[in-house]
């Protein structure tokens, strides 16, 4: 998943980076409104963490004009408890929205959260065939018993349960798992489905020659 931070603050921005990178998300930043709205618009995030104050655009500017053209999930970032700033964020097309200073194990259960239900999934755990896949600890079991997996290989399987009945290219999958500080070629996305597949059998991700990938539904 590829998360867009828009937050003014260096070190809660750096801290927010590489924490949702450790959780293995790709992770753009912008510590300006108009680098923010910029990088909204031009790619297609699975969520934005959107500061309200910030230098340039401020938070409701970048949610009014994001809105005008997608509905990429936002969690808002509000310094103030102000039951007006809820309401304004919510009104505004705002997903969530978190009070500073928040605890980071929550700001992850809501990204997860946000995420999932855009994909039009509202539990946590993922059900495909006899695959159970718990978005909260990042696991794949088969009755009962876990099956290990990489944090990459992991990420690409819950992308694809994610868009199930869905073609996701090889592009796609580059551009929503990869950091772009990743050196790594996007042919590698086949290495990972490989040993998916070695992993879970070799019948649940199809390959539509020419497109991607796809789970059925
Ligand atoms: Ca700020």
């Amino acid at each position: 998943m590829r998360i867009l931070i828009v937050e003014d603050e260096p070190r809660l921005l750096h801290n927010l980076a590489k924490a949702l990178r450790e959780e293995s998300y790709a992770v753009d930043t912008a510590a300006d409104g108009d680098d923010g709205i910029v990088k909204a618009l031009d790619c297609d995030y699975d969520a934005i963490v959107l500061d309200v104050m910030l230098p340039g655009l401020d938070g409701w500017q970048i949610l009014e004009r994001l809105r005008r053209k997608k509905k990429t999930p936002v969690l808002m970032l509000t310094a103030r408890d102000a039951t007006r700033d809820r309401v304004r964020g919510l009104d505004a097309g705002a997903d969530d929205y978190l009070i500073k200073p928040f605890d980071l194990a929550e700001l992850l259960a809501r990204l997860r959260a946000l995420i999932r239900r855009a994909a039009g999934q509202a539990e946590s755990t993922l059900t495909v065939r006899d695959l159970v896949i718990d978005t909260r600890s990042r696991t794949v079991s088969r009755n009962g018993e876990a099956i290990a997996f990489t944090a990459r290989e992991y990420a690409i399987l819950e992308y694809l349960v994610l868009h199930r009945g869905e073609v996701v290219t090889r592009t796609a999958i580059y551009e929503h798992l990869f950091d772009e500080s990743d050196d790594t070629l996007s042919n590698l996305v086949d290495v990972h489905v490989f040993s998916i597949r070695k992993k879970v059998g070799p019948e649940l991700i199809a390959t539509r020659r020419g497109q991607g990938y796809c789970i059925e539904t």
